[in-house]
């Protein structure tokens, strides 16, 4: 049995009061949903002393979706995303990729923002402590050495978040609050860090408040997800596409992966094959092909690497037969 060591709960009501909770308790750790960091802490990766629930600032549960964009607060529950009517007419990428998140309850539960911010996973790092210990731990946790590539000297824990690639997709950006510059606002892509173990370039007491979508007039959007089982399960791969169609031709490409590397990836050769040109079965078959050259997956999952990268081929491009279909461009 697994049980979650003591800590001190604390349930400030506003992000001012958040914030600063956090930054008078150096060690605190902000919890939103719990469906991640609760897991975490029962398996003995995490201790904090003292949890910081956000649920209580109203400020953090924004949702708004119309012809300029979208607005969602990073604790809106992937429920709220997945059901949203705008969200799901406007950035289908984004509710099918909530959707595909673990299952109803932990939807229910679970945040956009604990769902940006989720610890990248490996098969030698999501187990007991018991089970670590018998092994003598790896880099990221109590360990001198990778258990996947033993040489190295940074950790590959994949990047395991669903709607992550769908946000990068439809053009995300990100707003931090906290910092030692108040707030920051950026592209989703620049929030991650391609080490398992920094994760993110969020800083000591530093929170996601908000995530914003650029508007989605003529946009096409899709998520596909490959795992082992049909709910329950973290992906294998994850494919992310967003585009217009204008005049018979692909523009505005853009295509994420999940789960290929501690990152998210952009596929930007799938991205430069795809602008610009007419969507025949040959060109869309061949710009899919391109996706390998970003899909890196290492050996820390279920499954081969080199299977991941094919079935990150395969869901490429069928989205992309999909979507162009969809468009009623498709022959
Ligand atoms: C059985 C199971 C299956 C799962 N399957 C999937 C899956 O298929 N795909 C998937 O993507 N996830 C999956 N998850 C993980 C999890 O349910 C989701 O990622 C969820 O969205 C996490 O959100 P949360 O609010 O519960 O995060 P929490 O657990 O509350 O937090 C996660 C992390 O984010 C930090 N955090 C939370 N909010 C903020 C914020 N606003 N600012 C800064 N830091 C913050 C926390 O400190 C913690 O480090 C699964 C979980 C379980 C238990
Ligand atoms: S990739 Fe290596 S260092 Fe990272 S969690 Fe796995 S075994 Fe540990």
């Amino acid at each position: 049995m697994m049980i979650l060591p003591d800590f001190r709960l604390m349930k400030p009501t506003s992000l001012s009061e958040a914030l600063s909770v956090l930054a008078q308790n150096p060690g605190a750790m902000p919890v939103a949903g719990g469906t991640d960091l609760l897991v975490s802490m029962k398996h003995g990766l995490f201790k904090p002393p003292i949890l910081v629930d956000l649920k209580g600032a109203q400020e953090l549960h924004r949702i708004e979706a119309g012809e300029n964009g979208a607005i969602l607060g990073a604790c809106v529950r992937l429920s709220q995303v997945k059901n949203h009517p705008q969200i799901r007419a406007r950035y289908p990428a984004l509710s099918q990729a909530a959707e595909a998140v673990a299952s109803p309850p932990l939807q229910n539960r679970g945040t956009l923002g604990g769902n940006i911010c989720l610890d990248t996973r490996c098969y030698f790092y999501n187990q007991s402590e018991f089970w670590r210990n018998s092994l003598g731990g790896c880099l990221k946790k109590e360990g001198p050495v990778c258990r996947v590539a033993p040489g190295s000297k940074r950790c590959f824990a994949n990047f395991s978040s669903d709607t992550v690639p769908a946000l990068i997709a439809l053009g995300a950006r990100i707003k931090l609050i906290g910092g030692p510059d108040g707030e920051r606002e950026f592209p989703l892509e620049e929030f991650f860090v391609e080490d398992g173990i920094r994760r993110n370039v969020l800083l000591p007491g530093e929170l996601v408040a908000e995530i914003h979508l650029p508007a989605s007039q003529g946009l096409l959007s899709g998520f596909r997800k490959y795992r082992k089982r049909g709910s329950i399960d973290y992906p294998l791969v994850s494919v992310a596409i967003a585009f217009r169609l204008s005049d018979g031709r692909l523009k505005d490409v853009r295509v994420a992966l999940g789960a290929m590397a501690s990152s998210p990836v952009l596929a930007l050769e799938t991205m430069e094959a795809l602008e610009g040109a007419v969507p025949t079965p040959d060109l869309l078959a061949n710009a899919a092909s391109l996706v390998v050259k970003r899909a890196k997956p290492v050996k820390n999952q279920a499954g081969t690497p080199a299977h991941r990268r094919l079935m990150a081929r395969v869901l490429c491009r069928r989205l992309l037969e999909e979507l162009t279909c969809a468009g009623g461009k498709h022959e």
